[in-house]
């Protein structure tokens, strides 16, 4: 198994936690663009949003629920942004399904 990801969800690799329950992990991203900058993961390896279907629409709830439900515990009532990037021109570089949980700055918008 060669996901950073899926590497990252099982320990193998060494993350700061965040969040975890029986669906997903969220762990601080190494190289934040905010001060706060968490990623969101699924436990199960989904490539990209691109290859969620209908049977993963209970778990996108979950996923977007798990990271606004971090955005409360850290104080982001300010406002925040989550950024799934998908695929090449999105600059999406690690393929494992993974939400964005950005806060605690202002941000422009649109992102380039
Ligand atoms: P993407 O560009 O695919 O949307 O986002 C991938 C994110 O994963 C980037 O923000 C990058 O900093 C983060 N990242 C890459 N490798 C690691 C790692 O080994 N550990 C952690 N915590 N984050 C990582
Ligand atoms: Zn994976």
């Amino acid at each position: 198994m060669s996901c950073l990801f899926c590497k990252i969800v099982e320990g193998a690799i060494p993350s700061t936690a965040v969040y975890q329950d029986e669906l997903c992990y969220a762990f601080a991203d190494i190289n934040p663009k905010a001060p706060v900058h968490v990623l969101v993961v699924p436990r199960a390896h989904i490539d990209s949003l691109h290859d969620t279907g209908a049977n993963h629409r209970a778990l996108l709830g979950h996923l977007f629920w798990a990271a606004t439900e971090i955005a409360r515990q850290k104080g982001l009532g300010q406002g925040y942004r989550v950024v799934v990037n998908i695929g090449e021109h999105a600059g999406q570089s690690v393929d494992h399904l993974h939400l964005h949980l950005m806060g605690g700055r202002p941000m422009a918008w649109p992102p380039g």
